[in-house]
């Protein structure tokens, strides 16, 4: 039985010491050292040896477990130790290789086209003014020319609140006020956002216009068309831009006109987008009516004035080759991200 105990302990003594896992030592504890363990074991046989053998066999099997659990105690030290370095190792950081770059967003293409219309107008002298959207009926129509039984309020297909208010069709009011508010000689343009109860391939029921006008001395048609050519070919950024004028009408100018520029798409050849005429119709401009000049206390017989009109999602179609108006407004990130750059 001496012989036996030798045995088990010799081959627990390599076994742990061959262990190179946590797992694989707990598991030798148990084996050797559990209820149901070898060396446990041996002490339940204590009883079918001669009296005076049992208590030095007994001790010696005691002996045996304390070896055991301390080669064990100091075996899974070393594993631990070891699996820690290897932890380290495995999972080093290097913290000198660079970062994630942040994601960057960009500004919307519509807004990248009207802070470019702004820039261009300020560069020729004007200013900015801002007006509500919710506007009054005489703001928005009569101040403009348009009493209340004028064909033109059918043209515009206006969102009406209650009462006197409705959501502005244009941002010639903002031209009112200024004009209201301000002496001449004036320059200004009204930026913003303009509803209409119209929804297809080609109108939204929100969009944006840049409206302007200049009230001053001996305003002429002269100074409209070289203003208004001079804003397209920067604008579009060639010099020899075609620029045309047809007769039109508008109910707060007179004469008026509507605006074309040679088609940026097919360069006059005839395509699609231009309808084959060679010609994109881009602004709606005239001298402002003197019945307007009457609404805002204008001297009509002192000073003349201009006024001009464009939608700005359709100058950013054209600038930048998109077919669709709707992309403007689903913001899918895949259209945006292409007007990052420019
Ligand atoms: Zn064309």
């Amino acid at each position: 039985m001496q012989e036996q105990l030798e045995a088990i302990r010799g081959r627990a003594e390599e076994e742990i010491r061959a262990a190179e896992s946590l797992d694989e030592l707990e598991r030798l504890r148990v084996g050797y050292l559990g209820k149901k363990g070898e060396l446990t074991g041996l002490l339940k046989q204590v009883g079918q040896l001669d009296p005076e053998q049992r208590k030095e066999f007994g001790q010696a099997v005691n002996a045996a477990k304390e070896a055991v659990a301390g080669l064990l105690d100091a075996r899974r030290a070393e594993v631990a130790r070891a699996e820690l370095e290897h932890r380290l190792e495995a999972e080093r950081i290097d913290v000198t290789l660079p970062g994630r770059n942040a994601e960057v967003g960009g500004l919307h293409p519509v807004t990248r086209m009207l802070e470019r219309i702004e820039d261009l107008f300020v560069s020729m002298g004007f200013e900015v003014d801002k007006g509500p959207e919710v506007e009054d009926t005489f703001h928005n129509f009569e101040a403009l020319n348009i009493p209340a039984d004028h064909p033109a309020r059918m043209m515009h297909d206006t969102f009406y609140f209650d009462g006197d208010w409705l959501l502005r069709t244009h941002t010639s009011p903002v031209q009112i006020r200024v004009m209201k508010d301000r002496e001449p000689p004036l320059r200004t343009i009204a930026p913003g956002r303009v509803f209409r109860c119209d929804s297809d391939v080609t109108h939204t029921p929100m969009f944006h216009q840049v409206e302007g006008l200049v009230v001053d001395e001996h305003v002429s048609f002269a100074h409209l068309k070289g203003l208004l050519q001079d804003f397209l070919q920067r604008l579009f950024e060639r010099d020899d831009l075609p620029v045309r004028f047809r007769p039109s009408y508008f109910p707060f100018t007179e004469p008026s006109a509507e605006v074309d520029i040679g088609c940026v798409i097919c360069e006059g050849a005839g395509c699609r987008v231009c309808k084959h005429t060679g010609w994109l119709e881009v602004l709606g401009a005239g001298l402002i009516h003197p019945n307007v000049f009457g609404h805002v206390g204008v001297d009509a017989d002192r000073y003349s004035g201009l006024a001009f009109g464009m939608g700005v999602e359709r100058l950013t179609m054209l600038r930048y080759g998109v077919d669709d108006l709707r992309l403007f407004f689903e913001n899918d990130v895949r259209f945006l991200a292409q007007f990052q750059a420019g």
